[in-house]
């Protein structure tokens, strides 16, 4: 076993919530071990073990809101983290440059790459002495002697368990099972999208909306029903699912469409029928354009966290001392970066000064 001291932190999730929250810990100075059950898979060539990443990470769109400010401090301290510039295309309208778009605010739209953000990211949390486990936290942290004592399943080597005094639940839709007395805000759904590895023969799929995102466009609806579907999740008597037709590049490839599908009450539940999804995924694509519904792409579908109420559970659990959440983001590459940092500072600020309460409980 691991045997912890106050002040070491483990972060579990290794998402983009739990990357970046170990990233701005490490940056303050404390002793952080990441643990996800997650992995890229990404050719080990690039780094250390590199167990890092969501294994679903490559399902996300990666589009920011206007403010890339963030992103750009971040890259300032830690290299080319992915992020780029695109233009937004939105259904049925002219190309809508980002000055008109954001007023004052000229080219201030983004997108991270996340092949090169998985790929930068280890590396970053390497250099700041992170460690990093590929494993599986098995069981909610149980409090011993004043420090968490986290139950490890899945891994090739290392210590089956840790103790640290410090735990950060940012594991996405599995935050839940870690904590079941979270929030009753925060929620999962299931979300499902096409991936192609590789852009489709424009003769054979002509459409005006692939030749947009080939040329470096991202493209959304004029309002996405997910918002929607996500804020009346407390009141559903039955599962729903919506369609948003889009587009965005990943690496050489492309994401096409999301279908998301919300569940009455807290549980995530068992994965739904991947052909019935597919098939609602491509059929609402074919309303907005039937080149799209006839793609030669992947269906691939994952699990998301998302809070009823669009506000992000950032900060410490309530009734359990040295516990935080970071989870169930709406618009999670833009609001992540500057949450992660105020979670960090909560908690540096709580190891310098016990005995005030870090902020408003979360759960
Ligand atoms: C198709 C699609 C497109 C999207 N597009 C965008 C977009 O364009 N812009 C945007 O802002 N957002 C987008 N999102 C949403 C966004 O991607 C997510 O909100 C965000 O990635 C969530 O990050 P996270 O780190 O909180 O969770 P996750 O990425 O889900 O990471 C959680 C991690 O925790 C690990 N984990 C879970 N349980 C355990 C456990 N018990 N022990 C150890 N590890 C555990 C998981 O393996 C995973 O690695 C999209 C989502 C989908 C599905």
């Amino acid at each position: 076993m691991h045997r912890g001291r106050p002040g070491d932190v483990a972060v579990i999730g290794g998402g983009l919530a739990g990357g970046l929250v170990a990233l701005e810990i490490a940056e303050r100075g404390l002793a952080v071990v990441l643990v996800s059950a997650g992995s890229l898979g990404l050719p080990t060539a690039l780094g250390p073990a590199i167990p890092l990443g969501s294994a679903t990470s490559w399902s996300y769109a990666g589009v920011l809101g206007p403010d890339l400010g963030a992103w750009g401090q971040l890259q300032e301290r830690h290299g080319d983290l992915g992020l780029r510039r695109r233009r937004l295309y939105r259904h049925g309208q002219a190309w809508l440059d980002p000055s008109r778009l954001l007023p004052g605010a000229p080219q201030a739209f983004g997108q991270v790459d996340l092949n090169r953000f998985y790929q930068a990211l280890p590396l970053a949390l390497d250099r700041l002495g992170v460690r990093q486990l590929q494993a599986q936290v098995a069981q909610p942290p149980r409090r011993m002697g004043g420090l968490w004592q986290l139950e490890l399943q899945g891994q090739a080597d290392g210590p089956p368990s840790l103790q640290v005094g410090q735990v950060v639940l940012a594991a996405g839709a599995g935050c839940r099972a870690l904590w079941p007395g979270l929030g009753e805000s925060l929620r999962s759904s299931w979300a499902g999208i096409l991936h192609l590895e590789a852009w489709p023969d424009p003769k054979r799929y002509p459409s005006r909306w692939l030749r947009r995102a080939r040329g470096g466009g991202v493209v959304l609806p004029q309002a996405m029903v997910r918002p929607a579907l996500e804020q009346r999740a407390g009141s559903l008597a039955q599962e729903e699912w919506v369609v948003d037709p889009g587009l965005a590049c990943l690496g050489d490839g492309l994401l096409v469409g999301q279908i998301s599908l919300v569940r009455p009450g807290l549980e995530l539940g068992a994965p739904p029928d991947r052909a019935v999804m597919e098939s609602r995924l491509r059929q609402g694509l074919g309303h907005f354009d039937p080149v799209l519904a006839e793609l030669p792409a992947r269906y691939r579908q994952v699990p998301v966290s998302f809070c009823l109420d669009g506000k992000a559970l950032a900060g410490p659990v309530a009734g359990a001392p040295g516990l935080w959440a970071l989870a169930g983001f709406r618009g999670a590459f833009g609001e992540v970066p500057r949450a992660a940092q105020a979670l960090a500072d909560q908690i540096t600020s709580s190891l310098a000064s016990p005995r005030e309460p870090p902020g408003p409980f979360v759960g």
